[in-house]
């Protein structure tokens, strides 16, 4: 020990809100930052809808942050088509999302990482533990392990957190299993649609048109996650989806905090942001505007004062964490099948649509 470097700050992963907090540190801060990804992108690939949402937007006009278009794809959809599938009542609903490359996206704000960085791709931190004035980090890298250490750990590595699950072993937040597969876009109209049915999920569903692909996806209980996909699927397909030979499935655990108390902000010189805080909305399952808006409000404490307390974090966090209980009052109304069916029924805030 008494010869390793010890950093101020160890990030772990490098998504949208590890990537930004990286970003936004003061270069005096001597920073590590390990991410599962190795910046190729053949190695792990976040299944997202790719949609950033207003709230997101927002995020990168208070950072002074244009989007390139490369990170963009076709089409972008000013409407979201709901439809419940047990009632058959449809609806449409003016969205402002930015349809993207959800994986050009994550290595975009990597790449905007400065050098003071000291970036390590392709790492998985399997554990860690404090070792008095330091956290000692033990990763996998290259197929062998590692360790390094660091006077304080951010954990940003997403809803299934390594950090979460060693700081707070016992603690569960509500999660559900997200399936999504891409198939060939054969459906003449892209589109980008919400499908709800109490008999599959007190979730959703979604597909949405990239480039030349739809994808489908679903959040479903973890019993039974990949029976009800394809039950989904069946139910599409009598729908008028084309839904055969999928190009690549992917699955990844995706959270849905029930009560403010299951957020989980850190412990000791430990902290959590983005998802694995569980800030994410429970009522949309839009992440990244709580992402983006953590890791700021972390960075800045960071910035600007000698030691940072997890007592200052959670003031700093107080309206974010305000929104997100705010969307779990919303919740209600757009998961259960008795009140969204009333709204939809009464064609509140929906579009009229041209014939
Ligand atoms: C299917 C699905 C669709 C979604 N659609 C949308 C959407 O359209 N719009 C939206 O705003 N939100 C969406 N979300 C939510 C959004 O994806 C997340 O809330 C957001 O990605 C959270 O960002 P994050 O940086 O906290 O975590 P993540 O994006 O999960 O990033 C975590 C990073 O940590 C790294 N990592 C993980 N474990 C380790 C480890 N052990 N060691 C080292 N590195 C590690 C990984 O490389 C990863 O890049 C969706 C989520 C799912 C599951």
């Amino acid at each position: 020990m008494a010869d390793k470097e010890v950093f101020d700050i160890a990030v772990i992963g490098l998504g949208p809100a590890g990537a930004t907090f990286a970003r936004l540190l003061n270069s005096s801060l001597k920073i590590i930052a390990l991410d599962k990804k190795d910046g190729t992108g053949n190695s792990f690939r976040k299944p997202c809808g790719g949609l950033l949402a207003e709230d997101a937007q927002k995020c990168f006009a208070m950072f002074g942050l244009p989007l390139p278009v490369s990170v963009l794809v076709n089409p972008q959809v000013f409407a979201v088509r709901t439809v419940d599938l047990a009632t058959g009542n449809e609806r449409h609903y003016q969205r402002f999302y930015l349809n993207m490359d959800r994986h050009k996206f994550d290595c975009w704000l990597k790449s905007l990482i400065k050098d003071n960085v000291e970036v390590h791709n392709g790492v998985s931190v399997v554990d860690f533990k404090d070792v008095g004035d330091c956290y000692e980090i033990s990763v996998i890298e290259n197929n062998v392990r590692n360790t390094y250490c660091a006077r304080y750990i951010v954990g940003a590595d997403g809803a299934n957190s390594v950090v979460r699950h060693v700081l707070f072993p016992k603690h569960r937040i509500r999660s559900y299993l997200a399936i999504q597969q891409w198939f060939l876009a054969k459906h003449g109209a892209p589109t980008y649609s919400c499908f709800f049915d109490k008999t599959l999920t007190d979730c959703y569903s979604w597909g949405v048109s990239k480039d030349d692909y739809f994808i489908l996806g679903g959040a479903f209980p973890l019993k039974g996650a990949r029976d009800r996909f394809r039950k989904l699927k069946e139910k599409l397909t009598e729908y008028g989806l084309k839904l055969n030979s999928p190009e690549k499935t992917e699955t990844c655990l995706v959270l849905s905090p029930r009560h403010p108390w299951q957020f989980r902000i850190g412990k000791g010189r430990c902290f959590l942001i983005g998802e694995a805080a569980g800030f994410i909305s429970p009522s949309s399952l839009e992440g990244m505007s709580y992402a983006f808006n953590s890791a700021y409000l972390l960075a800045e404490l960071f910035n600007h004062r000698p030691e940072v307390t997890l007592k200052d974090y959670s003031r700093a966090t107080r309206l974010l964490r305000g929104k997100l209980i705010l969307k779990l009052l919303k919740k209600p109304f757009i998961m259960r099948h008795f009140l969204r069916n009333l709204i939809m029924q009464s064609g509140l805030s929906s579009l009229k649509r041209a014939e």
